[in-house]
């Protein structure tokens, strides 16, 4: 193992609540990790949107906020920096990831199309829907099994590609929505093999690439180390070659680009940037802000710079994970493989074989180890999945999984160890585990929101 490449500047405290405070506050939170006050969490692997320990550098840049309503230098900032690292031409800031996806819906999906992509994103998804489209999965079979070990779990399977495109027409399909690192396999990059021949077969029909560049730096990183050929590039050219193979993006800010708050939606297209400017206006903040200050803006640009070119902070970040990842495997728990970029994925159907997928596995799990060491973690099954909206039935995800995601340069390895001890405990007591059922239910994003309580 290599050492962090920082050392720590600034701490904050954490306190552990006691084993009986704990059970008060997960009844309080409905069993819903999504509903704990974070002073009441020991490790937040919750997330790592937002949850990034910035720079000394990224702090000064935020003194350099110029907060102008209008042509805020910082904005000017972000513009090259994304030119230089991604290479599109056209950039609108937005307040984060979701923002830019739903600009981006809005004006180019028509109602009844479909949107293939990579396996869906739960922000992603509800945004292609609520302009009308309908998601499909493209992603390869094995991005559904969680004991395959393919190394490129994120590439698209073309002949479910081609199927589609065929079945609807070419007209009737938006854009590819291609996600780097796929957030719901696991943290699985695509390879730029695939994404190479996905442009090739888009541009014989003349359909657009839309990147999910939210985690494009770990993407990168993986196609260095594992695809043929690679290893010499450095990161930034492995980035723009992505992006060159794809038509625009949307990003969160909140992940690979190091900052707490912020995401952009950029593209070559210049019909498509004025529509994006004009409509941005609306619901963000002028397009030279985006819902964001100028400091935030600053920050964004420097942590998308540090990220792209010190390559040892992605490199680190992802050896912790994987270490993480193999000390629980050590202690025989089932998780998914391989280990991904952004954090451990637990397999809710092996850890807990004994409870149907109507029971929850997953949310029960992430109770269970709250309860058991003080450690949030998120549940990424069935709750997740939500109901599909012609039906109403739940969707059945192949997916029952339980995420711990690890926050960019916040956790020690001794952090680390703590919890993988708290989940062998969890563990060895499973057999004795029970299933929650939902007592509240909102209608979208449930996921964030639902009431659970144990089933008796
Ligand atoms: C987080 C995330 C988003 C949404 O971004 P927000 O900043 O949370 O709005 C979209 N896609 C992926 C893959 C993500 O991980």
């Amino acid at each position: 193992m290599f050492p962090p490449p920082y050392k720590i500047k600034a701490v904050e405290p954490i306190e552990c609540p006691s084993q009986e405070e704990r059970q008060d506050i997960l009844k309080s939170a409905h069993y819903n990790t999504f509903l704990l006050p974070s002073s009441k969490v020991y490790l937040d692997f919750l997330t790592d949107s937002g949850t990034t320990a910035m720079s000394d550098f990224q702090w000064a840049g935020l003194m350099m906020g110029d907060e102008a309503y209008a042509g805020s230098l910082n904005f000017e900032h972000l513009e090259q920096c994304i030119r230089d690292i991604f290479g599109y031409r056209y950039i609108v800031p937005t307040h984060q990831g979701r923002g830019a996806e739903h600009i981006l819906s809005q004006l180019t999906i028509r109602k009844g199309d479909i949107v293939p992509g990579n396996m869906y994103f739960t922000t992603t998804k509800i945004h292609q829907e609520l302009a009308g489209g309908e998601f499909s999965d493209i992603i390869i079979d094995e991005a559904h099994d969680p004991s395959s070990e393919h190394p490129f779990k994120g590439n698209v399977d073309f002949k479910k590609c081609e199927a589609l495109i065929k079945k609807h027409t070419p007209q009737k399909i938006s854009y590819i929505s291609h996600e780097a690192c796929v957030n719901m396999a696991g943290g699985q990059p695509f390879s730029l093999e695939n994404l190479r021949e996905l442009r090739e077969l888009t541009n014989h029909y003349k359909i657009k690439i839309y990147l999910d560049a939210t985690r494009i730096v770990e993407n990168a990183h993986f196609i260095k180390v594992r695809e043929k050929g690679y290893e010499k590039y450095p990161l930034v050219s492995i980035i723009r070659e992505i992006c060159s193979l794809t038509d625009g993006c949307t990003m969160s800010a909140k992940k690979d680009g190091l900052v707490n708050i912020g995401g952009f939606l950029a593209m070559n297209d210049e019909e498509l940037f004025t529509q994006a400017k004009a409509m941005v206006v609306i619901y963000e903040g002028l397009h030279t802000y985006g819902g964001l200050a100028g400091r935030d803006l600053e920050a964004m640009a420097r942590g998308l710079y540090e990220a792209a070119t010190d390559e040892r902070i992605v490199a680190h970040r992802i050896q912790q994970v994987q270490e993480f990842g193999k000390s629980l495997l050590k202690a025989d728990i089932p998780i998914v493989k391989p280990i991904g970029g952004h954090g451990v994925f637990l397999d809710a159907k092996r850890f807990l074989p004994h409870l149907s997928q109507d029971m929850f596995p997953a949310q029960t799990l992430t109770a269970e180890i709250y309860l058991e060491c003080a450690v949030r973690a998120m549940e990424r099954g069935i709750v997740s999945a939500g109901r599909n909206p012609k039906t109403g039935e739940n969707y059945h995800p192949s997916l029952e999984l339980v995420r711990l995601t690890i926050p960019r340069r916040v956790y020690t390895q001794e952090h680390l160890e703590y919890a993988a001890q708290g989940i062998g405990q969890v563990f060895q007591r499973r057999n004795k585990i029970r299933g929650l059922k939902m007592t509240f239910e909102p209608k979208q994003l449930r996921f964030f929101q639902a009431h659970f309580e144990p089933l008796r």
